[in-house]
């Protein structure tokens, strides 16, 4: 049997209801429509990745969070989630993923290799991601559980539902992604 009662609804944002009515912000309705349904692009490359996989799997189930609908194509995915050590050699393809990707983008280090390097502090191996792209979210962790990414999702959808719709408009961004070197 179905019991509803154990699904819990995504809250509706600050607003004022009445009777046959409730009026909000634009901002916060395309917010709370972006939070609960990031689709993912996966760009594992190690061990990490296969934290990614069980957290998709049935016990951890990212499908709770809208985020089910994986995307191996940059063009349909707004949630880069970088899984993995990544080379040198890896990062201009990392950046022409990155750069793929429609607007708005959002995005995810999964891990010590990701974040900073992690263990691997050699000539090789790019230290951080965020030397090439900008980053959102880091998660902590060699590798990080199934729950420690779920909570840089759901950190995610915190920063994504606060996000002004003119945010990627603005100077602060156009400057962000200046500092890329990225148009
Ligand atoms: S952070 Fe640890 S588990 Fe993740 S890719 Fe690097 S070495 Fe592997």
């Amino acid at each position: 049997m179905n019991d509803s009662s154990k699904y819990k609804m995504a809250d509706a944002p600050e607003g004022y209801a009445g009777e046959g009515f409730f009026a909000t912000k634009l901002s916060d309705v395309v917010g709370l429509a972006r939070a609960n349904s990031l689709w993912p692009l996966p760009f594992a490359t190690s061990c990490c990745g296969i934290e990614f996989m069980a957290t998709m799997a049935s016990h951890y189930d990212v499908a709770r969070f809208g985020s089910e609908r994986m995307s191996f194509s940059p063009r349909q995915a707004d949630m880069l989630l970088v899984m993995g050590t990544i080379a040198k050699k890896m990062a201009p393809i990392l950046r022409q993923v990155y750069e793929q990707m429609s607007e708005p983008k959002w995005v995810i280090a999964v891990g010590a290799c990701a974040s900073s390097g992690g263990v691997f502090d050699t000539y090789s191996v790019l230290q951080g991601i965020d030397k090439v792209i900008p980053v959102d979210v880091y998660v902590p962790g060699c590798p990080p559980r199934p729950e420690q990414i779920l909570d840089g999702i759901m950190r995610l959808q915190e920063i994504v539902k606060n996000e002004s719709v003119r945010r990627r408009s603005s100077d602060e961004y156009k400057d962000l992604l200046g500092s890329y070197n990225i148009k």
